[in-house]
């Protein structure tokens, strides 16, 4: 199990939500290179999640630096007004999406089942994907963590027998500490990841869940990152605000 573990190379992934004009893009992508090289010589993977309207730009000018959606249609095309599917995703050459983000739950009614649809679109396709779970601040605060993150993995992640789950990531990110500053502490962080892991195994078994990686998302920053990433569970980090300028970007790689 450790060794498999192990094997599991590390993801800093930038949510970049609803930010970010075109100037402000090509000034982080101008220190792609670099954010690349200083990753590449940590043997992390990164990536970033910019909004629709500038992925073109990020695949552009971001020196072969992983490019996913924010969001993608569960539907394959036609009367959609505002949507963008997974085919679009693949003609722009975007490398997959993030799926089920709270704040897409939140405003946007996504449901388990719709978030099931999306991933075994991506999934089939060939694309990437990472599946965002996470409880409220009221459902933390009643002890309803761990029910409502087994109802989100148990409905996003059923029927993808058959698929390349190496191309599927967890994110799980406590609502209550996105974009609050009140980041979960590092022994919350590994005790939930640990039991996504445990919850993969009973569904598709321990060689998918100990190669699956599983990322913790919530006011993650360059200084409080390697308390995370050293938590045996937890392979990486999905960060939004400290993601968003290349110089912050780069302390979190150094500092993983
Ligand atoms: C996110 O939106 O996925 C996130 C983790 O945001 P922040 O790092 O700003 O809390």
């Amino acid at each position: 199990m450790l060794s498999i573990a192990k094997m599991r190379t590390k993801l800093l992934f930038g949510n970049w939500k609803m930010n970010s004009l075109k100037a402000e893009c090509s000034a982080f992508l101008a220190e792609s290179k670099n954010l690349l090289a200083l990753s590449n010589s940590k043997h992390i993977e990164i990536g970033l999640a910019p909004s629709y309207l500038y992925l073109d730009q990020a695949i552009a000018e971001g020196n072969g630096i992983t490019v996913y959606a924010q969001d993608v249609s569960d539907e394959e095309k036609g009367a959609y007004t505002g949507q963008v599917s997974v085919s679009m995703l693949l003609d722009h050459s975007v490398c997959g999406s993030l799926v089920g983000h709270s704040e897409r739950r939140a405003y946007c009614n996504e449901t388990d089942f719709k978030c099931n649809l999306k991933i075994k679109k991506l999934l089939k396709a060939g694309l990437g994907c990472i599946y965002c779970v996470g409880e409220t601040l009221a459902e933390y605060d009643k002890g309803f963590a761990k029910d409502v993150i087994k109802a989100q993995i148990e409905v996003g992640l059923m029927n993808l027998k058959g698929l390349d789950l190496s191309k599927l990531v967890i994110a799980y990110e406590p609502v209550w500490s996105i974009g609050t500053g009140k980041n979960a502490s590092e022994e919350i962080a590994q005790d939930i990841c640990s039991y996504i892991r445990s919850l993969v195994k009973d569904m598709y078994g321990e060689e998918v869940a100990s190669s699956m990686r599983i990322l913790y998302g919530g006011s993650v920053k360059p200084e409080n990152i390697h308390s995370y990433l050293k938590q045996n569970d937890v392979d990486g980090a999905l960060v939004g605000g400290a993601s968003l300028k290349a110089d912050s970007f780069a302390k979190l790689i150094e500092n993983c």
